[in-house]
């Protein structure tokens, strides 16, 4: 059997998984800018729903034929209006080609990851609430509940308490990230990679609560972990591309007939 990553490409946890994980999960052809722009503003508003981005973070996904980054604006735009029209379109040296807003001062955190891995198509940079929590306490990431075998090889620490805003730093954060799906930012938030928007949404989404949970657990008693034979076990018997399908048109429809408003009317502030 080709081995070959459910979620996040060659060296994956789970390139052993199920014979259906050799299936590519979708076709080969790139969709068009258009296409991905809006894609790309869809998983954006849907990390806003999620309380995921607000008014730090920011989201970005590489076309490998025009080598074109497209990415969200800025600190201070509203995340969860984000259409098309208002993606950013850049080159990997980080110049802004189209777009009439500002780019986040941290772009050389997705140019650098597009860059170093040919699997890192789709970038999100979050300061996600309860994942954060793992690059501040001194804790290492083990799953807790079977969804959290996507991230059985483990969550690095990237470990400059500062923003990536120079090439240099974006390449030292790709060089801590190595193969793996994700890393936390110390003191600061975390970044995850995938193949596609669609991964990159589902892989935050077991972050934020794989990370949530442990430490709702910890205040009751000792975390049991799952083992990584545990995980083989269980990724091996997953339609994977189909949770990851299913998990995106959930929340897609959602999203859609969201009235774009948090639930308390207290956002918080990263
Ligand atoms: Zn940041």
């Amino acid at each position: 059997m080709e081995r070959r990553s459910f979620i996040f490409g060659a060296g994956g946890a789970l390139a052993a998984a199920a014979g259906v994980l050799a299936q590519p999960a979708e076709k080969a052809t790139s969709p068009s800018l258009g296409d991905l722009r809006d894609k790309l503003a869809t998983c954006t508003r849907i990390f806003a729903m999620q309380g995921l981005i607000g008014l730090f973070g920011h989201v970005s996904v590489f076309d490998p034929q025009s080598r074109r980054v497209l990415m969200t604006p800025g600190m201070g735009v509203d995340k969860a209006t984000l259409r098309g029209p208002d993606i950013l379109v850049m080159d990997l040296s980080g110049k802004v080609l189209e777009g009439q807003t500002r780019p986040p001062v941290e772009w050389p955190i997705h140019t650098a990851l597009h860059a170093a891995r040919a699997d890192a198509l789709a970038v999100a940079h979050l300061h996600s609430p309860q994942a954060t929590l793992f690059g501040i306490a001194k804790r290492e990431f083990t799953p807790v509940t079977v969804q959290g075998c996507l991230l059985m090889d483990g969550v690095p620490l990237y470990t400059e308490a500062g923003l990536v805003t120079t090439p240099e730093r974006g390449q030292r954060l790709a060089a801590t990230v190595g193969k793996k799906p994700a890393a936390f930012m110390r003191g600061h938030g975390i970044v995850v990679v995938a193949k596609d928007l669609e991964r990159v949404l589902y892989g935050a989404l077991v972050l934020e609560d794989e990370t949530a949970k442990a430490a709702q657990a910890a205040t009751l008693g000792e975390v049991g972990t799952i083992s990584a034979a545990e995980c083989r076990a269980f990724s091996s018997e997953s339609e994977w591309d189909q949770r990851v399908r299913r998990a995106w048109n959930y929340y897609a429809a959602l999203e859609s007939r969201w009235n774009r408003q948090p639930g308390t009317g207290r956002v918080p502030f990263a």
